[in-house]
């Protein structure tokens, strides 16, 4: 079987412990490759690295130079980005179709920070003071530990490594325990384009113990996190204790919100991507779907048809719609909550089980599954399902819409479809999302900034705005 090590200090290294996890296909349920299972020794040996090319070759590099390594970076990725794309489904189980865009789009954050890299300008301050220089510089932080799930493991990545390179720090990585292989593979392009070693380190193992390590190591500066509520919220307050900087990516329960003059047909396809892309493992799933009283019931059974219809299996086939659960935790979390709605009342009107049809193998597959008379008090409609279940819930008009889109501890992100441009303006205000997207559903770009409002998270990836993530500021007096 395939063994993939860490990479330390521009080195293959194989684990402190010599212990080795398995990392499995969700689709054939089988083993293909064994990861590198870490421990604190590993964690401590990547800081060092890191810390050593950050008081040394990183920080002498001038920044046109740490750009040209960046766009470097980004035309190997796309060079290699089909290969890049097969590792991530053969670990998490998502639509080739979608991971193979997904791979090549992120060569853009690379492209767009390697150019910011020597754009970073400080500022003359005027002050009450006379005869004397007050100036601001932006510098890095230092060793940003950055901690990835299993969902998108290499855009994930590229949205804090990109920023963070082009600030002048380096990075000691951990991607998600079921889905390590893809960005020790991505190893081999920080290798290939010249990075000096240390400035790009992985380290690979689990939650409990290279994940709280390299939370706790004295020398990272920063964490970035992309994951649950509940690990953010454990690294947060571990983070707390050393006073270390913080940025969150968490999770969401956003609304996608259909009123009655909208494009009926565009809405119905947007609601169907907002939930069953990615098997509804997306951070930005518009699971609860608000529709207007008027259109419920004509909607949800178009709904219900179109999905109805989707095809489920193989997600490296491209005539594939869904794929399967990516983890095994996961599928029985999907199922529970499925159960959880049928319990608080809710109505199953597509779905609601395992899928054993053709194309399943494996075992985690779960059917598209639409639930109406959803109540957004209840369990289902608040906490973040993270699979391929829907939640209908109707509103009256644009104030019932409003408090019940709100009404939740998240606010990540938002669909309104309409075709009245001050009712889309009037909400996209009053949402408390950090996306709204008005007639469209699930667009990002390197351009723009993502982020969380409420428990969603803290800090912004994306654009301009996130550089500054990764940049502290020295405020200089100058007097003669
Ligand atoms: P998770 O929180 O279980 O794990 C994420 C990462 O954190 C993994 O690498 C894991 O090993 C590590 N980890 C877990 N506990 C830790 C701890 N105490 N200390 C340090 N590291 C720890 O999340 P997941 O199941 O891999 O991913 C799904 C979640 O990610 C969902 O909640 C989803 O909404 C969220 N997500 C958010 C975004 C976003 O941009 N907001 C994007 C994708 C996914």
């Amino acid at each position: 079987m395939e063994r993939y090590q860490h990479y330390i200090g521009g080195a293959w290294v194989a684990p402190d412990a010599g212990k080795w996890f398995e990392t499995v296909n969700p689709y054939s349920g089988e083993a293909w490759a064994e990861i590198a299972h870490g421990n604190g020794g590993d964690v401590d040996h990547a800081v060092t690295a890191a810390l050593t090319a950050f008081d040394g070759e990183w920080s002498a590099m001038k920044p046109s130079q740490r750009g040209r390594l960046l766009m470097r970076l980004a035309e190997l990725i796309e060079r290699d980005s089909a290969a890049l794309a097969e590792i991530e489904v053969r670990d998490n189980g998502k639509l080739y179709a979608e991971m193979s865009a997904q791979t090549k789009y992120m060569a853009e954050w690379y492209r767009y920070y390697g150019g910011l890299a020597d754009k970073i300008e400080g500022a003359v301050i005027p002050t009450d003071k006379e005869a004397v220089l007050n100036f601001v510089r932006y510098e890095p932080l230092g060793v940003i530990a950055m901690i990835t799930p299993w969902n998108s493991p290499l855009l994930l990545l590229a949205w804090k490594l990109a920023a963070a390179l082009a600030a002048g720090n380096t990075a000691v990585i951990k991607p998600s325990e079921f889905t390590s292989a893809s960005t020790l593979a991505f190893m081999k392009l920080i290798e290939e384009a010249g990075f000096p070693p240390g400035v790009v380190n992985t380290v690979t193992g689990f939650g409990a113990d290279v994940g709280q390590a390299l939370v706790a190591h004295k020398d990272v500066a920063k964490i970035a996190f992309t994951g649950s509520d509940v690990a953010g919220r454990k690294i947060n307050e571990a983070a707390a204790r050393d006073l270390k900087h913080v940025s969150l990516e968490l999770g969401g329960k956003s609304p996608n919100i259909v009123f009655e003059d909208a494009d009926q047909e565009a809405a119905v396809m947007g609601a169907i991507s907002g939930i069953f892309a990615a098997t509804g493992q997306t951070c930005i799933a518009g699971s609860r779907l608000l529709l207007q009283r008027s259109i419920h019931d004509a909607f949800v059974e178009r709904l219900v048809k179109v999905a109805g219809e989707a095809t489920i299996g193989d997600p490296m086939s491209l005539e594939t719609h869904v794929g399967p659960v990516t983890t095994p935790p996961q599928y029985k979390k999907v199922l529970d909550y499925i159960e959880i709605a049928r319990e608080e009342g809710a109505t199953c009107v597509l779905g609601g089980k395992p899928y054993d049809g053709p194309g399943a193998i494996g075992g985690q597959f779960v059917e598209p599954t639409i639930f109406t008379n959803v109540r957004n008090d209840m369990r289902i409609a608040q906490e973040e399902v993270f699979g391929p279940v829907l939640s209908v819930i109707p509103f009256e008009d644009e104030e019932d819409a409003l408090r019940i889109a709100n009404d939740i501890d998240f606010g990540l992100a938002a669909g309104v479809w309409t075709k009245d441009m001050g009712c889309a303006l009037r909400m996209s205000e009053r949402l408390k999302a950090g996306t709204v997207w008005v007639n469209t559903y699930r667009a990002v770009s390197y351009t723009s900034p993502f982020g969380g409002y409420k428990q969603s998270g803290i800090g912004r990836e994306s654009g301009l705005e996130a550089i500054k993530e990764y940049l502290q500021t020295k405020s200089v007096w100058l007097a003669q």
